[in-house]
């Protein structure tokens, strides 16, 4: 089953991303009654579902990465403000993901397994900013990294990507989670690259301003206003843990 899940995501990538966009994608596993779903819960609010409310029976739950090249990150980083070509990938990637989860349900159908999801972006509510699936969070409880100081997963390609999740009806073995930090800040108390390189102060070592960090992304989703919907900026996703080699 995860070879079945492994290979329809690589071949939905390989055939419909944009070539030079992406590297390879991750992927990790989680029981659905693994009590890190009730307390993320707990954590972010009584709002943010739990697998079984995503599908009845919920057994499993994938998630996977899809980590951007090198040279898109280089792209955001040098540019002045955000780049248009990270601003497109985001959209991009967002319908690239909501596809995989389709491809991933009508392979999961054929061999009896039912499975459902929540779309790969703009679940959350507006005024609060807590998302009602975190796909981040639910990667950290599927064994796809660890947290860094800029909020982000750091998987073993990196953080610089897209996340996406699905629930299953099937009892899949767990991915182990990674035991050590990725992030050099809480591994060795160095680097704070994410911290310099936000914009705005949204970002400083004591944590996250959220709603002055979507502010930044609202603006950029004005400044690449005939994109479509792109509100996203990314620059504290250019440093070290950005791109990391598998
Ligand atoms: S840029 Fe450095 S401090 Fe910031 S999350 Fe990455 S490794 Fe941690
Ligand atoms: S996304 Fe932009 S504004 Fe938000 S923390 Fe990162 S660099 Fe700062």
């Amino acid at each position: 089953m995860k070879a079945l899940i492994n290979d329809v995501l690589c071949k939905t990538i390989s055939e419909n991303g944009r070539q030079g966009l992406y590297r390879d994608p991750l992927i990790g596993f989680a029981r659905a009654d693994d009590s890190l779903f009730g307390e993320l819960k707990r954590a972010v609010g009584t709002s943010h579902l739990l697998p079984s409310d995503i599908l009845a029976g919920a057994k499993s739950v994938a998630a996977f990465f899809i980590p951007f090249s090198k040279e898109l990150v280089e792209v955001n980083k040098k540019h002045p403000y955000v780049a248009r070509e990270w601003a497109g990938a985001y959209i991009e990637t967002n319908r690239l993901i909501s596809l995989c989860c389709e491809r991933l349900a009508e392979a999961l159908t054929s061999e009896g397994v039912k499975a459902n999801w929540q779309q790969p972006t703009h679940n959350f509510d507006p005024d609060k900013l807590v998302s009602f699936w975190s796909h981040k969070h639910v990667a950290y409880i599927c064994g796809l990294g660890t947290f860094g100081l800029h909020h982000m997963l750091i998987t073993a390609a990196g953080c610089a990507g897209r996340v996406g999740s699905i629930v299953l009806d099937r009892a899949l073995d767990p991915t182990p989670r990674p035991e050590t930090q990725k992030c050099l800040f809480h591994s060795a108390g160095k680097c704070l690259a994410c911290v310099r390189n936000c914009p705005t102060g949204a970002l400083t070592r004591d944590g996250l301003d959220k709603h002055k960090c979507y502010g930044r992304c609202l603006e950029v989703d004005a400044y690449y206003s005939d994109l479509g919907l792109c509100d996203v900026c990314g620059k504290c996703a250019t440093g070290p843990c950005a791109v990391r080699e598998l």
